[in-house]
């Protein structure tokens, strides 16, 4: 789970514990620019948690997508004076996790200074006691798994600026009050110099979060899709090996374990018996197929051209592809290799059984236990499934990247490309990775074109034109 804390945008002035109090313009122009950022980072919340005090509710209003929850909680509300900051977060914490469920990725918390400094303190081990990080309208992005790890502080200002935004609100509308009122709004605390240290330090992850936008975002869907229709035609295939196949050998296994010696392997007749029983082209599969690695040929056609400078010729603004070919893996290809696989392993526990010999009923257990383990992994283990489905639906998506670039090349000059390795890459990954832009058109160190170089390879292919690069130095 990922917890996004931000103290509520800038209010007008008041009493700390007036409910009333409406965010300002200023504090509107905030939360457009950080809800923005939010969404160029590739995250959609599932739940946002405010007090139920105006400013706070109407600064969560932003951030709020049509299926998210929206919970308000008094427990968020701001702590009165002489109440021990410390004491009012780790209450807000008790009813947070009180309201969590284990479905949720993206949670936003909007809280009300000075709690909020300590409910992130209380989360997150990167910051000392008494460290006041959030300024109005500042958010902190922690990972709740793998200790509590701190992945970037953003404050509107920088925000618009990474974003490209202009500041619409002129100082009529509370964008200099919010400077002259520092020190008399009881809530704007200054922020400690560290914190700011800390800022300035994570444009370095920030930007790694922008390289890569929503990726994932687009990827993993199409890779649950793929994967849902492999599972789906395993227990069909498994149901039929059951049903028909499996038992046309149960007399002949009778015979083996009673009458005949042992180290005589399944007769090859008896063996293509069971495995006649295989369905082996499925139509819905093949479409589910089709859908998928199409739309990650797109997303990755997509994204090479957001990498790449639009044509000046280009007259419509609306980004449209030049036609390209579309996803080279048919899915009969697809479903012949995995048959292949698929008989050789059957194929084996059958041999396995006659040479055991094993009873009828375990050769079924272990036929249904191979097929189980390829649908669903066991622990810190990936499955056949997934392994397959990231397989074909990253090489459909950076098959997309490709071929728009072979395309713009050719109007418009080179272009260079870089192997991003994923988070833990393996080292073959990572010298790809270490070669810096090559031309787009030479093979990696690997001798890959592009990712994937291996099973369950995550890395991404990026692209730059050359002029670009060369126009920087
Ligand atoms: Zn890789």
């Amino acid at each position: 789970m990922k917890f996004y804390i931000m103290r509520h945008a800038h209010a007008e002035e008041g009493d700390r514990m007036d409910p009333h109090r409406a965010i300002t313009k200023y504090g509107k122009w905030q939360s457009k620019v950080m809800q923005k950022f939010v969404k160029q980072v590739g995250c959609k919340m599932d739940l946002v948690l405010t007090s139920d005090f105006a400013r706070g509710v109407e600064t969560g209003d932003y951030f709020r997508p049509k299926k998210a929850r929206h919970i308000q909680l008094r427990a968020l509300r701001p702590c009165p004076f002489g109440y021990q900051a410390e004491e009012s977060a780790s209450e807000a914490w008790a009813a947070i996790l009180k309201v969590l469920k284990p479905e949720y990725e993206h949670v936003l918390i909007i809280g009300h200074g000075p709690t909020i400094h300590e409910m992130v303190r209380a989360c997150c081990f990167t910051f000392e006691p008494e460290e006041k990080i959030l300024a109005h309208g500042n958010m902190v992005k922690v990972q709740t798994q793998e200790e509590h790890q701190f992945h970037w502080l953003m404050t509107p200002a920088l925000a618009a600026h990474v974003l490209g935004i202009e500041d619409e609100t002129d100082s009529e509308d509370g964008r200099a009050d919010e400077m002259a009122e520092q020190g008399k709004d009881p809530e704007s605390l200054a922020i400690d110099e560290a914190a700011l240290e800390l800022a300035a330090a994570m444009g370095i992850s920030l930007k790694e979060a922008l390289d890569h936008p929503d990726k994932r975002a687009v990827i993993d869907p199409l890779v649950a899709k793929v994967q849902k229709g492999l599972r789906i035609r395993w227990a069909s295939q498994l149901k039929h090996l059951e049903t028909y196949g499996l038992p046309m050998v149960q007399e002949s296994l009778l015979h083996v374990s009673t009458l005949r010696p042992n180290g005589m392997p399944a007769p090859d007749h008896d063996k293509r018996q069971v495995l006649a029983a295989l369905p082996l082209h499925s139509q819905p599969f093949a479409v589910k197929f089709r859908k998928a690695t199409s739309a990650a040929y797109t997303a990755g056609a997509d994204r090479a051209a957001a990498q790449l400078p639009s044509t000046v010729t280009e007259a419509t603004p609306v980004k449209k592809h030049p036609p390209l070919p579309g996803p080279s893996r048919e899915p009969e290809d697809v479903e012949d290799s995995l048959d292949d696989t698929t008989t050789e392993r059957v194929g084996s526990i059958i041999d396995k059984a006659f040479l055991t010999p094993l009873t009828y009923a375990a050769m079924v257990g272990l036929v249904r236990e191979e097929f189980q383990s390829w649908m669903n992994a066991k622990e810190g283990e990936t499955s056949r499934a997934e392994t397959v489905a990231l397989q074909e639906v990253s090489t459909a998506y950076h098959d997309g990247g490709s071929d728009f670039v072979d395309n713009w090349r050719g109007g418009n000059g080179p272009v260079e490309k870089r192997w991003n390795a994923e988070d833990d890459a393996c080292e073959e990954c990572l010298a790809n990775e270490a070669e810096g832009f090559i031309d787009s058109e030479a093979p990696h160190s690997s001798g890959d074109d592009e990712p994937p170089a291996h099973p369950n390879c995550r890395c991404e292919e990026e692209y730059q034109a050359v002029s670009v690069e060369e126009s920087l130095r």
